[in-house]
C-alpha cells in the first residue's frame, strides 16, 4: 500500500525520457552551409588525359622483395613527370629522398603556414586473368580510362601536378610555402615518406595542412542520409600482426591427449572472439555521426542525437554484424592463420596461430598484446609481435587547414556533406603526424561502390569526368593556401 502512491512516477519518468530524446532529435539539425563559390576553372582536358594515360602505362609496381621491382619503370615515371610538368621542375626545388621519395618546394610569400600535398605513385600488382582489359595500357573507352593505379592513386598525383603546372604558367605565387610529397613505396610501407618527413622536420617545417589520399565522395554512408558524403580522414587505426605458438612432444595421433596443442589454440580463439575489445566512440567517429546524423531522417536523428543512451544498442548491433560498423567502434581481431602438423596422423610438435588486429583509440600494441595473452589464458603459449603500429593521432578540425580542404570540396562537389571520419586503412600520411596534427586524408574523387571495389582488385578504372573534377579540386585548393 505504501508503494502505490509512487507508481505514477514510472509513466512520468518514461514520458520525460521520451520528451528529452525527441526534443534533442528535433534540435539536431545541420549548420548552415556557405554559399558555393562560382569560379572559372579552365582545364586542358586533352593534356590532362594524355599525361594521365602515360602515367598509367608506367608499371610502377612496388614489392617488398626488391629483386622483383622493375626499377626502369620507376625511372621512366620520374622522367615522364619532368617532361610533362616542366614548370614544376623549373620553378620548384626538387629533392630526391630515400629510394623513391620526391619532394618539390615552392616558396610562398610566407613560410609560416606551409601546405604539403601528398600522393604515391607505386601501385599494387595485378592478376591479368581477372581483368577485362589490359591493366597497363590505359585504354580509353566510352569516357573511362582503364588501368592499375587510376584510382589508387595516380589520379590525385595527376590532379596535384596538373593544377600546380597550370598555376605556375599563370604566375602563381602561393601565400604560404607549398610542398609536393610523393613516394613510390606506399603500398609496401617503404621508407621514402619517412625520409621526407625527417628532412622537413630537420628544416623546422611544421605544416599547417597535409593532404593525402583517403576517403572519397561517396553515397550511403549513414542510413537516412540522401546526399553524398565527402569523407575526410582525420585519423587512422593502427595495425598489429601477432603469432601465438605452442610446442608439444608430438607423437602418434592414435593415443592423443584430451586436448592437442591445436585444440588449445582453438580454445584461445574461441575465448578471444567471444570477448571483443570494448566499444569506443572515438573522436573521428563521434564527429562523423554528429555531422552526417544531422542530415538524416527524423527516425535516425533520434538515435544519432542520443548516442548517450543508444550507444549500448549500437554496440550490440555492431558486435553481432561485424563489418564496417563494428570496425568503427572497436579494435578488431581477425584470426587469419593456423598451422599444426604436416600429417593427419601425427600430433603437431609445434602449432601456431596468426591474428591481425586493427587498433582503435586508446588501444596500443602493448595493451592489445596484454589483453590477448590474458584471454588466451594458457601459460604454455607464447605471443610474438610480427609487425605493428599504434593508431595515429587525431587531426584538428578547428584550424585553417581543415577549413581550406572543406571549402575546396564544397565548391567542387556542392551537393556533398563534408565530414571527418576514421580511416580503416593505413597510408603514408601517418608519418606526418610526427610533425603536425593537421593531416587530412581525402581522395578527391566521386566514387561509386562498384568503382571502390576495383581498388587493389580487378578492372580498376576512372571516368575522365571524375579525373577532371580531381584537377578542379586541387586548382581550388591551391588558390586558398
Ligand atoms: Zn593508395
Amino acid at each position: 500500500m505504501l508503494i502505490l502512491p509512487f507508481l505514477w512516477l514510472i509513466p512520468a519518468a518514461i514520458a520525460t525520457f521520451l520528451a528529452v530524446i525527441l526534443i534533442r532529435a528535433a534540435a539536431f539539425r545541420p549548420e548552415k552551409e556557405a554559399p558555393v563559390l562560382e569560379e572559372d576553372i579552365a582545364l586542358d582536358e586533352e593534356k590532362i588525359v594524355a599525361d594521365f594515360r602515360d602515367m598509367i602505362r608506367c608499371k610502377t609496381v612496388s614489392d617488398r622483395n626488391e629483386a622483383l621491382v622493375d626499377w626502369a619503370e620507376f625511372a621512366r615515371f620520374e622522367a615522364l613527370l619532368a617532361e610533362r610538368f616542366p614548370l614544376v621542375h623549373e620553378k620548384m626545388n626538387k629533392k630526391k629522398l630515400g629510394k623513391t621519395g620526391l619532394l618539390f618546394h615552392l616558396a610562398g610569400r610566407s613560410s609560416a603556414e606551409p601546405t604539403v600535398l601528398m600522393s604515391h605513385y607505386d601501385v599494387v600488382p595485378v592478376e591479368e586473368e581477372g581483368w577485362e582489359k589490359p591493366a597497363f595500357e590505359a585504354i580509353l573507352e566510352d569516357g573511362v580510362i582503364w588501368g592499375r593505379g587510376t584510382l589508387d592513386t595516380k589520379a590525385t598525383l595527376c590532379g596535384v601536378l596538373e593544377s600546380v603546372e597550370r598555376a605556375l604558367a599563370e604566375g602563381y605565387v602561393p601565400e604560404n610555402d607549398l610542398y609536393l610529397s610523393f613516394s613510390g613505396e606506399e603500398e609496401i610501407d617503404g621508407d621514402s615518406c619517412r625520409f621526407i618527413v625527417s628532412y622537413l622536420e630537420a628544416q623546422g617545417v611544421t605544416p599547417a595542412l597535409v593532404l593525402d589520399e583517403g576517403g572519397a565522395v561517396v553515397d550511403h554512408v549513414v542510413p537516412g542520409v540522401h546526399r553524398p558524403s565527402a569523407m575526410v580522414g582525420i585519423a587512422e587505426k593502427g595495425g598489429l600482426s601477432v603469432e601465438f605458438s605452442i610446442a608439444s612432444e608430438g607423437g602418434h595421433a592414435s593415443t592423443p591427449p584430451a586436448h592437442t596443442i591445436l585444440g588449445q589454440l582453438c580454445r584461445a580463439v574461441t575465448r578471444i572472439e567471444g570477448k571483443p575489445f570494448p566499444c569506443q566512440l572515438s573522436e573521428p567517429t563521434r564527429k562523423m555521426f554528429d555531422t552526417l546524423g544531422r542530415h538524416s531522417t527524423f527516425l535516425y536523428r533520434v538515435i544519432f542525437a542520443n548516442l548517450w543512451c543508444f550507444r549500448p544498442i549500437l554496440d550490440a548491433m555492431a558486435k553481432k554484424s561485424g563489418g564496417d560498423m563494428n570496425a568503427l567502434l572497436r579494435t578488431t581481431v581477425a584470426v587469419t592463420r593456423m598451422e599444426g602438423s604436416r600429417a593427419y596422423n601425427v600430433l603437431p610438435p609445434k602449432a601456431t596461430l596468426g591474428m591481425n588486429l586493427r587498433l582503435l583509440g586508446h588501444d596500443t600494441m602493448e595493451s592489445a598484446c596484454q589483453r590477448l595473452t590474458k584471454l588466451a589464458d594458457n601459460d604454455k603459449m607464447s605471443l610474438r609481435v610480427v609487425s605493428g603500429m599504434n593508431p595515429s593521432i587525431t587531426s584538428s578540425t578547428d584550424c585553417g587547414g581543415w577549413e581550406k580542404v572543406k571549402a575546396a570540396i564544397h565548391n567542387t562537389w556542392s551537393d556533398a556533406i563534408v565530414t571527418p571520419y576514421l580511416m580503416m586503412a593505413c597510408s603514408d600520411s601517418r608519418h606526418y603526424c610526427r610533425i603536425t596534427d593537421k593531416v587530412y586524408r581525402f581522395s578527391a574523387m566521386y566514387l561509386t561502390k562498384e568503382e571502390r571495389a576495383t581498388i587493389h582488385g580487378h578492372n580498376e578504372r576512372i571516368p575522365v569526368q571524375t579525373l577532371l573534377k580531381t584537377v578542379e579540386f586541387y586548382t581550388r585548393l591551391l588558390r586558398s593556401i
